[in-house]
């Protein structure tokens, strides 16, 4: 089901039109090694064959692992919100390259990528009581510590003094309690990030409320 193509590049540097060749469908048991090629990000690297520069190119493309059930599409087009339903995967989309390897990461680690967007969500309050002014670009799942006792997390900051942060599995399983039954009520979607997270802690805030 692989499905090979070719899409036109503009090479930033010089101007160069040039062809990137692409393959818009990645299934794990005919390409064992694609999750490499993802996380060093190489199938989306394109090189100019007129000046040598090398940059990132985002595009369609899905990503299936038959072995945890797991469906990943990155769709580049942000206003694209065709709803693709499919009862045989846990489908995830996602907008970005970043997002793409994270999700996949995650995956890899059996880590639940919904308990991860609502703890980068209190990351981000934590972080910016701490240190007022600071502003916060993203947050990424960086892998398991060196014991595998905690989830490590890159803070990206505006002023790149880049942090990293720790969840403990502890503190995974409580946010995991706390929030699970309203986690539930968002699982309809696909699109598990930080609107989504937030989604969730307003709709928990307001049950308590009551
Ligand atoms: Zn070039």
């Amino acid at each position: 089901m692989t499905k090979d193509k070719s899409m036109p590049v503009c090479c930033p540097a010089c101007l160069e039109e040039g062809t990137f060749r692409i393959c818009d469908f990645w299934d794990t048991a005919d390409t064992p090694d694609i999750k490499e090629r993802i996380f060093s990000r190489d199938i989306f690297r394109y090189r100019c064959s007129e000046c040598g520069e090398e940059i990132l190119v985002a595009y369609d493309c899905t990503y299936l692992d038959r072995d945890s059930g797991s469906m990943i599409m990155l769709v580049t087009d942000k206003s694209d919100d065709t709803i693709i339903e499919t009862t045989e995967y846990n489908l995830r989309v996602v907008r970005s390259i970043n997002d793409f390897v994270e999700k996949i990461a995650l995956i890899e680690d059996n880590v639940d990528d919904r308990i991860v967007e609502l703890y980068k969500i209190m990351l981000e309050d934590q972080f910016e009581d701490e240190r007022p002014g600071a502003k916060i670009l993203g947050i990424y799942y960086g892998g398991k510590d060196e014991d595998g006792k905690n989830l490590v997390f890159f803070i990206i900051t505006e002023n790149a003094q880049n942090c990293r942060a720790m969840l403990s599995f502890d503190v995974y399983d409580s946010i995991s309690r706390q929030f699970g039954e309203s986690a539930e009520k968002f699982d309809a979607t696909s699109e598990i990030n930080r609107d989504w997270a937030i989604g969730v802690l307003q709709n928990t805030f307001s049950d308590n409320q009551k």
